[in-house]
């Protein structure tokens, strides 16, 4: 309350700044400012901020200092006026503090009458704004930097306020093929465009830069050519109501040219891709007919037909096979020989195998095959090894020829070959073969041995009476006749006509007498029915016993061919030894 009895209005008060009372140092001791009081320019007290912002290491150090001597810079001069209250200076001002090691830092002075403490009496504040100097030189750096990388930027970069140009970057002007920044600068932003994106930006370029991101767009040159880009806005910060953009153009050009080199290299490449997958198509289906040509070929062939692995586990056969075996398409699918088929044929078949397996080349072989219940087939089988991509053997293929009929196509043959037709005793050539093989053993053995030369009496009557066939009926009989008196080891052939040999095997002369007897008497036994009455014949035998200088059965034989002309010069129907 002022003495004068009326309350200061605040603006009155702030033109007569604070009052000091005595403890205000300890009051401003909490302040982060200088606060020092000085009377006639010389400093009579100062806080701990003081103390510190000016570098000194106690109050002592300061205090009775002339403050002018503490301050540099522009104001400085003045300083001990204002100090002095010869001059008033409400507001703060710059200056530079001097630290007591000759340093400066920057501060805000402000200096406060303080007449209520003395005359000439005045309190200094200083706020150090060193950081805050460092903090705009740091802006203004930064400004610069950012500047030079706008500038120096790859892409064009331009700023627009109001939907005008007011900054555009050097490789701006470049890309649009100006020289200098006044040639863009002030002009509408819609102007960079090329044709409907120019309307369009002119149009309404705030709903078309706000859709941020990255447009693909279009931009002219100032010589009229275009050249497609990449368009990004950012809306900045701005005070004004116009929005303010950055706004960001890359040339694509390139990048277009390289997306369509790209594009057509894509197409060729699927195209080449598509082309490649129509053959392997073909390629497959080829192997898929080739396959099944495979397949009905196999099945087409008539004679049994499979293959195996290694290991000799059926992989597959063919219908002949299945018909065969009367088996299905599976039935014998991982199966081996051994529960399959009969042993012999098993061990026959393996050990063909092994070597179409070891030697890579067609095996053959015969054996006798028993297929279902009791049915028996001779066949001769044909074994190769199949090989794999690798060219190893992967298993067996067997193929088999049905030769039961061949087998007994030649044995009717050798029959035929070895017997007389008409009688089914053996013909002279085997007679021969075998009566020489006999005498061979009997000579080997010391063993003996008769041979018997043994013709029908008066043969040619019968012919002549009873005619031919029943002269063949006659040899027949005889035939039979002896086969039936003769032993199963004995040989009897037909010598021709009606005249036969046998060989008696281990018989010596006597036992041969008593067969040859028996013979003669059974012979002479025969009837023979006819239309033109009963026919009976007789037959000389000849006989001749192994003696051992005979070296062939054809001494022994015209020994008993003579024996069998003395026989019938002695009257037919009678043996004789020769
Ligand atoms: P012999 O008592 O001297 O032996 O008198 P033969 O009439 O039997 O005389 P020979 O043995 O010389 O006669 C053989 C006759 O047998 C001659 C021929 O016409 C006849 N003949 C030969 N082969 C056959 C034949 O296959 N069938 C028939 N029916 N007759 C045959
Ligand atoms: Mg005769
Ligand atoms: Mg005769």
């Amino acid at each position: 309350m002022g003495s004068m009895g009326r309350v200061e209005t605040p603006a009155e008060r702030r033109r007569k700044g604070p009052r000091f009372g005595a403890n205000f140092m300890t009051v401003l001791e909490v302040s982060r400012d200088l606060v020092c009081l000085c009377a006639e320019g010389v400093v009579i007290d100062v806080n701990s901020a003081g103390i510190s912002m000016l570098g000194a290491g106690e109050g002592e150090a300061v205090v009775g200092r002339v403050f002018r001597d503490l301050v540099g810079g522009d104001y400085a001069g003045v300083i001990d006026d204002l100090l002095h209250l010869k001059e008033i200076e409400d507001s703060a001002f710059p200056i530079k503090i001097i630290r007591l090691d000759g340093t400066a830092s920057e501060a805000e002075l402000q200096i406060h009458p303080a007449r209520e403490l003395g005359p000439a009496h005045a309190v200094v504040t200083a706020r150090d704004i060193s950081h805050q100097g460092h903090l705009a030189r740091t802006a203004r750096h930064s400004e610069d930097r950012f500047q030079a990388l706008v500038e120096r930027s790859m892409h064009l970069v331009l700023l627009c306020h109001g939907g005008r140009i007011g900054y555009i970057n050097a490789t701006g002007i470049g890309v649009l093929g100006g020289s200098d920044s006044s040639q863009f600068v002030g002009s509408p932003l819609s102007e960079i465009f090329a044709g409907e994106y120019r309307e369009i930006v002119a149009a309404d370029l705030s709903a078309l830069l706000d859709e941020g991101g990255i447009m693909p767009m279009r931009l002219a040159r100032l010589d009229g050519s275009v050249f497609d880009a990449q368009i990004k806005a950012t809306r900045l910060p701005s005070r004004g109501a116009a929005p303010e953009y950055m706004v960001e153009a890359r040339d694509i050009t390139g990048q277009i040219r390289a997306v369509a080199a790209l594009r057509h290299m894509n197409d060729t490449l699927e195209q080449q891709v598509a082309a490649r997958t129509r053959e392997l198509a073909e390629e497959r289906s080829r192997a898929v007919e080739a396959r099944a040509f495979v397949e009905s070929l196999l099945e087409a062939v008539p004679n049994p037909l499979w293959w195996k692995d290694v290991h000799g586990r059926y992989l597959g056969y063919n219908g002949a096979f299945r018909e065969l075996h009367g088996i299905d398409a599976t039935e014998w699918i991982g199966r081996t020989m051994d529960v399959t088929v009969n042993p012999d044929f098993a061990a026959a078949s393996g050990l063909a195998d092994a070597e179409a397996l070891k030697e890579r080349r067609r095996v053959q072989f015969e054996a006798r095959l028993h297929v279902r219940l009791a049915e028996h087939l001779d066949v001769v089988v044909s074994k190769t090894a199949w090989l794999g991509r690798d060219h190893n053997a992967e298993g067996v293929i067997g193929v088999m020829l049905d030769i039961t009929d061949r087998k007994r196509m030649e044995a009717e043959l050798r029959c035929l070959a070895t017997t007389d037709v008409l009688t089914g005793a053996f013909n002279r050539r085997h007679f021969m073969e075998l009566a020489g093989a006999e005498l061979d053993r009997a000579r080997r053995h010391q063993r003996p041995m008769v041979a018997l030369m043994l013709d029908i009496d008066h043969f040619k009557r019968i012919n002549d009476t009873f005619g031919h066939p029943v002269g063949d009926v006659a040899i027949k009989a005889l035939a039979a006749t002896c086969a039936h008196e003769i032993r199963h080891e004995d040989v009897l052939g037909r010598m021709g006509g009606e005249e036969f040999a046998i060989v008696l095997t281990e018989t010596d002369q006597d036992g041969a007498l008593l067969v040859a007897e028996r013979l003669r008497l059974a012979i002479a036994a025969i009837r023979l029915p006819t239309d033109q009455g009963i026919v009976a014949f007789t037959a000389s035998i000849g006989l001749a016993e192994r003696l051992d200088g005979d070296s062939s059965i054809d001494a022994m034989l015209s020994r008993a061919d003579m024996a069998l002309y003395a026989a019938k010069r002695s009257g037919r129907n009678r043996v004789a030894v020769g």
